[in-house]
């Protein structure tokens, strides 16, 4: 328990020595090198890394170690995170691949939870996520939409929202500024009202859109009231709030969230994947004390931090880690 509540973490990265896009068929970071060549690509990677430097800073976050010491090694420190907070479970939504994030969650599985993670428009995409979430026990399905090199709502990955449905798993997609400063602004899948029609096509699918929309706040509103069945998700540290009009903060979002959709379709998530940070407890500590002061119960509280997270993944908060 954390306070007195089960808190599951709906969404962090494992951190992998493997390239994270591993399975989805395209690299855009690669693609980009090819692009525009090695010499402006690292010119661009300066520019990031100072972006970087300075959200780390305004965040009080140590840098990202340079050694890796292995997943094995990650899988186990993660382990002990889970413990050194009290956490209930962690979902880990990217880690290298669906074959290879599974192996990490077998070394703890009672503490860890993973998605699938590859490409949605091949025609063995929906045959492999039903391997993955089958004969690999992952949970649920993560895409990042302005990563993908097709219109979210190509037919092509008809077949696969068709197996979401079939094995009642959440989809995590993100829209929305992508990866850290530096990161991408602009792509045809950026506005998560892409997700409009297909949402509306398979209302047996959960849909979740991570970190409160990503500055489209508006946008994200509206694909709720249109479909009941997206979520969203609160992780990170939604240093987009900074750009949106207004002086919003995250105690707001989450008094908007409240009345528009309620308890029961907001997910709380951290988007940790870092040493030596680890988890990122400082999220949790300040949406705990945001959700605390709007006068959120204590049940409320509970859907928010955990509920929904077990509901989706079909996990029995009443079992204990
Ligand atoms: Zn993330």
């Amino acid at each position: 328990m954390y306070q007195d509540l089960q808190v599951i973490d709906f969404h962090s990265h494992f951190p992998t020595s493997r390239p994270w896009f591993e399975g989805m068929g395209e690299d855009w970071r690669k693609d980009y090198v090819e692009r525009v060549g090695e010499r402006r690509a690292q010119i661009a990677r300066e520019q990031a890394m100072a972006y970087n430097r300075e959200w780390r800073l305004a965040w009080d976050f140590p840098p990202p170690e340079q050694e890796h010491p292995g997943d094995e090694v990650q899988g186990d420190r993660w382990a002990a995170e889970i413990e050194r907070y009290g956490l209930r479970a962690v979902a880990f939504v990217t880690g290298g691949g669906n074959d290879h994030l599974a192996s990490i969650i077998a070394r703890h599985p009672r503490k860890f939870i993973g998605f699938a993670h590859h490409y949605p428009f091949g025609e063995e995409a929906a045959a492999e996520l039903s391997r993955a979430v089958t004969d690999l026990g992952l949970r649920g399905y993560k895409l990042l939409a302005p990563a993908l090199d097709r219109p979210i709502e190509d037919p092509a990955a008809y077949p696969v929202w068709e197996m979401c449905a079939e094995l009642d798993i959440p989809v995590l997609i993100h829209f929305g500024i992508m990866g850290s400063g530096g990161g991408i602004a602009w792509h045809e899948n950026i506005n998560p009202l892409k997700l409009h029609n297909v949402a509306k096509d398979f209302p047996d699918v959960t849909f979740v859109v991570p970190h409160f929309g990503c500055a489209w706040v508006r946008e994200t509103l509206q694909l709720c009231w249109a479909c009941r069945n997206v979520c969203i998700d609160t992780s990170g540290s939604n240093q987009w709030i900074r750009w949106v009009e207004g002086d919003l903060t995250i105690k707001q979002l989450f008094r908007k969230y409240m009345e528009t959709i309620g308890p029961e379709r907001i997910i709380f998530g951290s988007d940790s994947s870092w040493f030596p940070r680890g988890f990122a407890i400082r999220y949790l500590q300040d949406q705990i004390r945001d959700t605390r002061d709007l006068g959120l119960s204590h049940d409320q509280l509970q859907l928010i931090f955990g509920g929904n997270a077990a509901r989706l993944f079909k996990l029995n908060l009443a079992d204990e880690a």
